[in-house]
């Protein structure tokens, strides 16, 4: 399997249970919401409405200690994964991370600690990057595609594009050697061009790309009156008053053919030598895996979020009042999550499904999206259904024919990169004589 890249779905989220030997995953974010451009389609930078007027959005040295003890301590596996995020993490500066190492080098004994930076890569320098490197940091850099593509939706506060700061940033990664991948938005632009954007990847020998669709919702009342500009979570049982989107939400369809458009590409010339998380996830559902992504995982609910202040919230796409867990400084993570999982925030992905995803054919890889986007009736009319599920629905359909012939060569010793011969005719796999 391909190492996966960073974001807040990232996280294996795939039980729902009291299960004390599973392990909790949590996105930390160390200046919240704060972040030094204004993409158009970032949900969390409106998360400032949360804090008071006056906050100081860094992570004090009380929040972070106490953080980095029990989240080493609530962990039953012998690797501890810290993920970085916010807004933009790297805005805490060097000696925030600096402190960050310096905190976890007790538990090196009894743990192994991983650390994963999420950036939007415009802040990174030569001594950044000297430290990513020395400490094994893990990161994922955002970046949509080629200048035009990028630009459109990623800008800083003056308004101008941000694909030549990103660039110089991913270039120096390159030069120092830090593992690093790629997460792209698909908006609604971007996915007209899928070929511009895988080709332009490539061409900047990028080997580990993530794809996220960006859907938001217009306000609902409820968020209008919170000062908010987009719609919360979707209610799940209940019919949504509420299901236009933004205008730079990708369309269902659109999101489909993009991924279908990059997969033909791929499975023709880069099995074997680019990762295409979105792929790779696909393959291993189809193998029957549990999935490595909370989206496409049967229930979710593990993956918490810590901000700046020490308040944790049960998940990245639910960081509001209801869903607030309590604060690291006076509560555990373990008791934070098992509280979440009371509420029943996890098992809903699963048990809200309407009968259409229970009878649909991807179900197995679908497994019906992330609940806060399930704001769509089904054709009879249930509510709780995926905003992308016509996308999803016709990439899976789509991708199954070679996901079949993956497995066949996996299962018979066979590297999956053979997959690229065999799609040149008829997907006719030759096996090898059985002896
Ligand atoms: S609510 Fe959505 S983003 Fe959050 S853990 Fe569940 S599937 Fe993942
Ligand atoms: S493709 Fe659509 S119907 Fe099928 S599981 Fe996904 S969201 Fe549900």
């Amino acid at each position: 399997m391909a190492r996966e890249t960073i974001n807040a779905e990232n996280v294996t989220a795939d039980a729902c249970t009291d299960n004390p030997v599973q392990g909790i995953h949590v996105v930390a974010k160390p200046m919240g919401p704060v972040c030094n451009l204004v993409c158009e389609y970032c949900f969390y930078l409106e998360k400032k409405m949360l804090f008071g007027p006056n906050e100081n959005f860094r992570m004090s040295d009380e929040v972070l200690s106490a953080f980095v003890k029990d989240y080493v301590k609530s962990q039953p596996t012998p690797v501890v994964e810290f993920v970085w995020q916010g807004g933009e993490p790297t805005l805490a500066g060097l000696d925030f991370f600096k402190q960050v190492v310096r905190q976890q080098k007790p538990y090196t004994k009894e743990k192994t600690i991983k650390n994963a930076l999420q950036t939007n890569g415009t802040l990174l320098t030569d001594e950044w990057c000297a430290f990513l490197k020395k400490n094994n940091f893990m990161v994922g850099i955002s970046l949509d595609g080629p200048k035009d593509i990028h630009d459109t939706y990623r800008r800083d506060r003056a308004g101008h594009g941000t694909f030549d700061a990103v660039m110089r940033g991913l270039k120096l990664l390159q030069k120092h050697g830090v593992e690093y991948n790629v997460l792209a938005c698909v908006a609604r632009e971007t996915a007209k061009r899928p070929l511009d954007v895988y080709s332009f990847f490539k061409s900047e020998g990028i080997e580990f790309i993530q794809f996220a669709p960006v859907i938001e919702r217009l306000p609902d009342e409820t968020s209008i009156r919170s000062g908010l500009r987009l719609a919360g979570p979707a209610a799940l049982k209940e019919e949504e008053q509420q299901v236009q989107v933004t205008d730079w939400t990708v369309l269902p369809e659109e999101y489909g053919d993009f991924l279908i458009s990059v997969y033909e590409d791929w499975v023709r010339h880069d099995v074997g030598s680019i990762f295409v998380m979105n792929f790779e996830w696909a393959l291993n559902a189809w193998i029957g895996n549990p999935s490595p992504v909370c989206i496409h995982a049967q229930q979710c609910g593990r993956a918490v979020v810590i901000e700046h202040n020490g308040d944790v919230y049960a998940c990245d796409h639910f960081v509001y009042q209801p869903y607030k867990l309590g604060n690291i400084v006076n509560d555990t993570l373990t008791g934070m999550v098992k509280k979440s999982l009371h509420t029943g925030f996890g098992i809903m992905k699963e048990t809200a499904l309407p009968q259409w995803c229970r009878d649909c054919e991807v179900l197995k890889a679908c497994r019906g999206g992330c609940p806060k986007h399930r704001f769509l009736k089904s054709p009879p009319g249930e509510p709780g259904l995926h905003y992308l599920c016509e996308g999803y629905r016709k990439f899976f359909l789509h991708i199954r024919k070679y996901l079949k012939a993956i497995t066949t060569l996996l299962e018979n010793g066979l590297p999956a990169s053979h997959v690229m011969e065999a799609v040149k005719g008829p997907l006719v796999i030759q096996l090898p004589e059985l002896k």
